[in-house]
């Protein structure tokens, strides 16, 4: 299994980042993981839009749903398939992203666009890739999530703040993908719904992960002290997400 990051900038995109998304890719499986702005235009240097076998929305915040709009256009009015390809979404989520797109029953957004709303515990069999589901902690219901293929695995935080789901996900894993907004002590930050480096290296500590990669940093931090400030309470030093890296799982 591979995972290559499209775009981790957390918010927005800015210059040469833009925000989040990933591929996790196994055999013949694709799979795009958010699809915050930007991502599109990155995927399709990756991958046939045709050849996603599903698609999943962590949550509805615009750094990780709004190129969805981008792939619907693609299938629907560009050179694609036509779809349908399974999208996989919070709890709300279908109804909200619908609204967007003015598309009532029947349209074909939502034909084109096979949603399929999963909550806490939820699995989905895709191709080769296998998906576990938990909800985390955030002002909107979202999601984390566990990949596995064969005997491999990778746990992607989405966007949380401490006590979520990813903190049930992530033990046994072989690779911890895991959001690191903020920086600095936990304690004193103001915003409860995102977590900081620390609170990331400790949560890989604590799932014993081998390997953590931290993403959706603050587009004005600088990543060096957010490794160090990771690698302080993980006890090894942590990767960096950045835009084109692959990963092998
Ligand atoms: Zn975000
Ligand atoms: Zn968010």
């Amino acid at each position: 299994m591979d995972l290559t990051v499209l775009g981790c900038s957390a918010g927005c995109p800015v210059a040469d980042n833009p925000a989040s998304g990933y591929l996790i890719h196994h055999g013949e499986t694709w799979v795009w993981c958010d699809a915050g702005s930007g991502t599109f235009l990155a995927l399709l240097d990756e991958v046939d839009p045709d050849d996603l076998a599903a698609v999943v929305i962590t949550h509805i915040h615009s750094d990780h749903c709004l190129d969805l709009f981008a792939l619907y256009g693609y299938l629907e009015h560009g050179p694609g398939h036509g779809g349908p390809v399974p999208v996989f979404v919070p709890e709300q989520a279908t109804e909200h992203l619908a609204a967007f797109a003015r598309a009532g029953p029947g349209h074909r957004f939502r034909q084109v666009l096979a949603f399929s709303e999963v909550g806490d515990g939820a699995t989905a069999a895709i191709g080769e890739i296998t998906m576990r589901f938990a909800t985390s902690v955030h002002p909107v219901p979202a999601l984390s999530v566990r990949f596995e293929a064969g005997d491999r695995s990778l746990v992607y935080s989405g966007d949380t703040g401490p006590g979520g789901g990813v903190e049930r996900l992530a033990p046994g894993a072989d690779v911890l993908m895991c959001e690191a907004t903020l920086q600095g002590p936990g304690a004193v930050r103001d915003y409860p719904f995102h977590l900081t480096a620390e609170e990331a290296g400790a949560i890989a500590a604590g799932a014993a992960v081998d390997r953590l990669i931290l993403t959706h940093l603050g587009p004005t931090l600088d990543p060096r002290r957010s490794v160090a400030e990771a690698a302080g309470t993980y006890g090894h030093v942590p990767e960096l997400a950045r835009p084109g890296a692959v990963f092998t799982i």
